[in-house]
């Protein structure tokens, strides 16, 4: 490691690498600068579950590689960068994974299958959103993130179990980094990609340095699993279809989010000590069953503005009650009881997740998560007959923190000039494309200032 690079990168995550790797591309015309990219947890090659956020591939590496090629789910870049370019940002991505050792196969691009089921889902009070999916699944989402840590390795340096205690700032920009140990790193430019494990960090970061910043959404709900067969209307022609319901009773909006066909439900850790739920499914092994998550998004009655905070209170209410995950039949749930093991031993769906407590789910999300659920789940129904079966298993939560965004340029610069936010940290994503995409759009920023 040298005492000072060009450019330092913080998280080795998607919005990192696709940074280094925009960085350090052939381009006779620019001097290769030299890039720093320091990561708190393992080598891919060393990190396992355990560390599902943290680690060179970031909270991508364990992931179900599923590529949502769009510019409306999985991000707000198209705040930042306008729709064309976005559009052409992301195919570009695409084309990086592809060339790294993606799959070629893609759902959810036939305009025929997309008007009658966009019809079908009208008639049941729900709005489908087109997007087209690249399916990586697990194992190949790893063989890919290994193929960019080899390819990299010649052109940057790269420090893993190294963690960035500060951003340093003088004299009105950031000048580098300091790291746990004390040790400082000079910067012409820093890219902060923490992801989700770093948000915290990064916000109190943002507070320290005085920038601007404000509260994103959290969304929260249960993960659904049911018999691979119910769900296959949607998922046979769409792999992940995007349904958006607006519940009657709350006028919330409810939505799927990362549908695993013949997948296993998993769980995911927050701050070391929060268990939330997820799922993924593997490219060449299935399960029976197919679960995805069903997401209430809300906003908050004033005065309260810590969103995030609500959202561990809740996760940390089913840990308290369940050990952990819990899990529930909607037969249970609609009769007013706890399952036990003797209830889901009568139902017909097994749980992939086996270690998920058994219990009741009325006891943690409120009323109005608790209907606006209920609801969506019979307007699902009505084209996917069976999601509203007394069978039908319900885990419980599933939280999604978006991290506090910063004022930031259209190249993703702070309002600290040379200090660049990208990724699921700076709340301006929640996916591998756009995270992929916005540390490209930070290269490309930082490439072309250092070029004027
Ligand atoms: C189980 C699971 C399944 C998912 N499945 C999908 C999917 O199928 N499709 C999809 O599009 N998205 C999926 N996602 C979301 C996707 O993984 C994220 O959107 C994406 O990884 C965000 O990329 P990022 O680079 O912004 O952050 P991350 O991937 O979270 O990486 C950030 C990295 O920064 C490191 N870091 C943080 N702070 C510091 C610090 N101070 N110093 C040094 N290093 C630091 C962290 O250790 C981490 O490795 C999934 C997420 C999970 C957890």
């Amino acid at each position: 490691m040298r005492q000072s690079y060009d450019v330092v990168i913080i998280g080795a995550g998607p919005a990192g690498i696709f940074a280094a790797i925009e960085l350090t591309k052939d381009n006779p015309s620019v001097t290769a600068p030299t890039v720093l990219l320091l990561e708190q947890g393992q080598d891919i090659d060393v990190r396992d579950r355990d560390q599902l956020t943290r680690g060179w591939g970031g909270s991508g590496a364990f992931s179900d590689g599923k590529l949502i090629l769009s510019t409306q789910v999985g991000g707000w870049l198209a705040d930042y960068v306008p729709a064309k370019d976005l559009n052409n940002l992301i195919e570009y991505v695409d084309g990086v994974y592809l060339e790294f050792g993606g799959v070629a196969e893609r759902f959810g691009d036939k305009p025929d299958k997309i008007k009658k089921m966009k019809r079908a889902a009208t008639l049941a009070d729900l709005e489908l959103v087109p997007v087209i999916v690249r399916h990586l699944g697990t194992d190949i989402c790893l063989t890919v993130l290994k193929n960019m840590r080899q390819y990299l390795n010649s052109k940057i340096d790269i420090a893993t179990d190294t963690t960035v205690a500060e951003v340093v700032a003088e004299e009105g920009r950031a000048t580098g980094v300091r790291l746990a140990d004390g040790t400082v790193i000079g910067a012409g430019a820093v890219i902060a990609a923490p992801g989700r494990a770093g948000a915290r960090w990064l916000a109190a970061e943002a507070t320290r340095l005085g920038l601007a910043k404000h509260a994103n959404q959290v969304d929260l709900g249960v993960r659904v699993e049911v018999p691979a067969p119910v769900m296959e209307p949607l998922t046979d022609d769409f792999y992940e279809a995007k349904l958006v319901y607006r519940s009657k009773r709350f006028e919330d909006r409810v939505r799927t989010f990362c549908v695993n066909p013949y997948g296993e439900v998993t769980k995911e850790r927050y701050h070391d000590h929060i268990e939330t739920v997820n799922g993924h499914s593997y490219a060449d092994r299935r399960t029976a069953n197919t679960n995805f998550a069903l997401l209430v998004s809300t906003t908050f009655t004033e005065p309260f503005t810590e969103p995030i905070a609500y959202g561990e209170y809740i996760a940390r209410l089913a840990n308290l009650l369940g050990e952990g995950i819990i899990v529930q039949r909607l037969g249970d749930l609609m009769r007013g009881h706890r399952s036990t093991p003797a209830r889901l031993a009568r139902g017909t769906v097994r749980p992939t997740l086996g270690d998920a407590t058994p219990g009741d789910l009325s006891f943690v999300l409120p009323y109005r998560y608790i209907s606006d659920i209920l609801e969506m789940l019979a307007a699902m129904d009505k084209i996917a007959p069976g999601v509203y079966s007394r069978n039908t298993l319900l885990y419980g939560v599933e939280v999604k923190f978006y991290s506090q965004r910063m004022k930031m340029s259209a190249g993703l610069e702070t309002d600290l000039p040379g200090l660049y936010a990208v990724g699921d940290g700076a709340g301006i994503t929640r996916g591998l494309i756009q995270a992929s995409a916005a540390g490209v759009v930070a290269a490309r920023a930082i490439t072309k200032a250092s070029n004027c």
